[in-house]
């Protein structure tokens, strides 16, 4: 037992003194923990017709196949079943296998039922918080390309000024890089179209995988791609927490510029900004708040706006608009008759 020992040491020595590309590319090995989010009495978000632990492990399990289709790289998840497991347990399972990522896989619903898109949560600090990012914009990428709406990547402390989030806290305190995918909203029909199958389910799991692959610079020759130069996002890693845009927006202010009585339209010009994160969605009221539009994606890196939407020439002739930065913070402007 012993002398076998000692001769497969002898040969691994070998090996590493001679073999360097062997050794090398055996020392790039990636490791992926994926997280099908919930699982067990912890259902997740259930709109009629769905359940989020059920979609995340469909998606999960997609995401592990196409993955598995690329060199050099092994894939683990947290559950392959509908098993209850606790934030802490899923951290420590991506911690055991040595894994260099770990994606906690998602589908969210809102409070309020107002927005749509996906985001991606990441660590806050130092170096997590760098390879959160990058990694989150390649997968939301992937989601804009589909064709969904991208509500950014963010980070969340809570009031202990730890990480908000369960598994991006236990993820850090192990010193796990760790994102939480938010794949859209399963209460909006913005979204409706991106999840009501098991292929759709499975699509974002291989969105999921093309993500990762690219961030990792992963080839793949049943697939015939080659990511090994694939740019990523260079962000610079933050020494102190990042913090979330706490603040709603500081301007929201319109001007009625147009009453068309004939084609029963009001047009407005909307001066809109938030220093912090920016502008993202914004709606409409013209009948003095009674009821408001759907939100609209307010255009990327400009602070006015001029729409023209339907008047209503009832008893409540007054008109706001609601703006919403990347945290949903939300602002009202000033009211005006029209
Ligand atoms: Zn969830």
């Amino acid at each position: 037992m012993k002398r076998i020992a000692s001769i497969l040491l002898g040969v691994a020595v070998l090996l590493g003194s001679l073999q360097m590309p062997m050794q090398a590319q055996a020392k790039e090995n990636v490791v992926i923990m994926i997280d099908p989010g919930h699982g067990g009495s912890n259902l997740g978000a259930n709109p009629p017709g769905y359940l989020e632990k059920e979609m995340t492990l469909v998606t999960a399990m997609a995401m592990k196949t196409e993955l598995e289709k690329y060199e050099g790289v092994t894939v683990y998840m947290t559950r392959t079943g509908d098993a209850e497991l606790s934030l802490e347990q899923r951290a420590q399972l991506a911690k055991s296998v040595n894994a260099d990522f770990l994606y906690s896989l998602h589908y969210n619903m809102s409070a309020n039922h107002f927005f749509y898109g996906s985001e991606v949560w990441a660590q806050s600090t130092g170096v997590n918080y760098t390879k959160g990012y990058s990694q989150g914009q390649l997968l939301l990428n992937e989601f804009t390309n589909a064709g969904l709406f991208s509500r950014g990547v963010k980070v969340k402390l809570g009031k202990s000024g730890n990480e908000y989030y369960g598994i991006l806290r236990n993820a850090s305190a192990l010193g796990v890089p760790a994102v939480i995918v938010e794949h859209c909203h399963l209460d909006h029909a913005n979204d409706a179209e991106h999840y009501n199958s098991i292929e759709k389910l499975q699509a974002f799991g291989r969105s999921d995988a093309t993500a990762v692959a690219k961030y990792f610079g992963l080839s793949s020759k049943t697939l015939g791609v080659d990511y090994s130069d694939y740019p990523k996002a260079n962000v610079t890693p933050v020494a102190t927490p990042k913090v979330q845009d706490l603040t709603p927006p500081e301007v929201a202010a319109i001007r009625v510029t147009g009453n068309d009585e004939n084609n029963k339209t009001v047009s407005l010009a909307i001066n809109a900004a938030d220093s912090n994160t920016g502008i993202m969605y914004y709606a409409y009221s013209t009948d003095g708040g009674a009821s408001w539009s759907s939100l609209q994606i307010w255009p990327s890196a400009t602070d006015t706006l001029s729409i023209t939407v339907p008047a209503k020439y009832g008893v409540n002739r007054a008109v706001s608009v609601a703006v919403f930065n990347s945290y949903d913070g939300m602002t009202i402007s000033n009211t005006l008759t029209y």
